[in-house]
C-alpha cells in the first residue's frame, strides 16, 4: 500500500473524541518512513522527509488541508511551518498562526487546534492541550503534536526551559 494511501485509511478511521490512537498510527508511519530526528529535549520526530509526504497525502484526502498547505512552509526538521510574526507576545505569552477559513467554517481558530480538528476529527475540549513536542509555535504538523492535560503542557513546559538552560534531559 502507498504512503498516502495509508494516511489515507488512518484518517478514515472512527476514534475516540481526542482521537490519540489515529495520532499515534499517524506518527509510526511516519517514523517507518525515513530517519527520525531527535530534538535536544530527548525525544524523537520522523524524518523531514516523513513529515512532506504527510503534508502531500492529506492535501488529497482534506481540502481544508490542502487550502492551509499554500500557506505553509516546511523547515529542515518537517515543521509545517505557518507565517507567525512573532513567538511570545510583549507579555511573553505564547502566539501562535491564527486560521480563518469560510468553506470549513473557521474564523480565527489557532491553528494547531484547527489543524487536529480537521485532520483527526478531534472534538477538543478546553482542558485538550496539544503540546508543540518541536516547540515551534508556526509549526502545524501533527506528527509534533502530543495531546496533554493542561498539568501535562506545563510540565513540559518547564523541562523544555531547564533543557534549553543546560540542564539533564529528563523525558
Ligand atoms: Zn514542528
Amino acid at each position: 500500500m502507498s504512503f498516502s494511501h495509508e494516511v489515507g485509511e488512518i484518517l478514515a478511521q472512527v476514534d475516540e473524541d481526542v482521537p490519540t490512537r489515529k495520532l499515534s498510527l499517524l506518527k509510526e508511519l511516519c517514523f517507518r518512513t525515513g530517519d527520525a530526528i531527535q530534538l535536544p529535549i530527548g525525544v524523537d520526530i520522523p524524518s523531514p522527509e516523513a513529515s512532506k509526504a504527510l503534508l502531500e497525502a492529506m492535501c488529497i484526502c482534506i481540502p481544508a488541508i490542502d487550502r492551509l498547505a499554500q500557506k505553509i512552509t516546511l523547515s529542515s526538521i518537517g515543521c509545517w511551518e505557518l507565517p507567525l510574526p512573532a513567538e511570545y507576545d510583549d507579555k511573553r505569552r505564547a502566539r501562535y498562526p491564527q486560521i480563518t477559513d469560510r468553506e470549513a467554517g473557521a474564523k480565527n481558530l489557532l491553528a494547531h487546534r484547527y489543524v487536529a480538528r480537521v485532520a483527526l476529527g478531534a472534538t477538543l475540549g478546553r482542558l485538550n492541550f496539544i503540546d508543540h513536542i518541536c516547540r515551534v509555535h508556526a509549526c502545524c504538523n501533527l506528527t509534533h503534536f502530543d495531546f496533554v492535560t493542561p498539568g501535562q503542557n506545563n510540565q513540559r513546559s518547564i523541562i523544555y526551559r531547564a533543557t534549553v538552560n543546560g540542564q539533564e534531559r529528563i523525558f
